[in-house]
């Protein structure tokens, strides 16, 4: 009656990016989090506090909410200014080079 699921696939937690609605592993989405102190801000960690949204690593996805909050706002129930908005896109993530798994480098200079 119960229904089992295969226990060698490793359950990977999903969200919906907010401006192309692609769901993706967690990992591979930035949290963006409307906090009560600092206003909106990417949350790498994405522990922090307050109503978050999910950006997708896609730079199409970030260049959108830097053309246009409106997304982003609904999702945050928040009216972000265009400063806002450039300041968030600019947070925008590094694509992963997905050869390089291993640990970064230092950079030493
Ligand atoms: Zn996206």
């Amino acid at each position: 009656m119960s229904k089992e699921r295969p226990s060698r696939q490793k359950h990977v937690p999903q969200r919906t990016c907010v401006v192309c609605r692609q769901k993706k592993d967690k990992r591979e989405l930035t949290r963006v989090v409307r906090t009560s102190d600092e206003g909106v801000v990417v949350d790498p960690t994405g522990k922090r506090n307050g109503r978050g949204a999910y950006l997708c690593s896609d730079s199409t996805c970030w260049d959108q909410v830097a053309a246009s909050g409106r997304l982003l706002n609904q999702a945050l129930k928040t009216n972000l200014s265009r400063a806002d908005l450039a300041a968030i896109a600019a947070q925008k993530p590094v694509p992963i080079n997905h050869l390089r798994n291993q640990d970064r480098e230092p950079l030493t200079e």
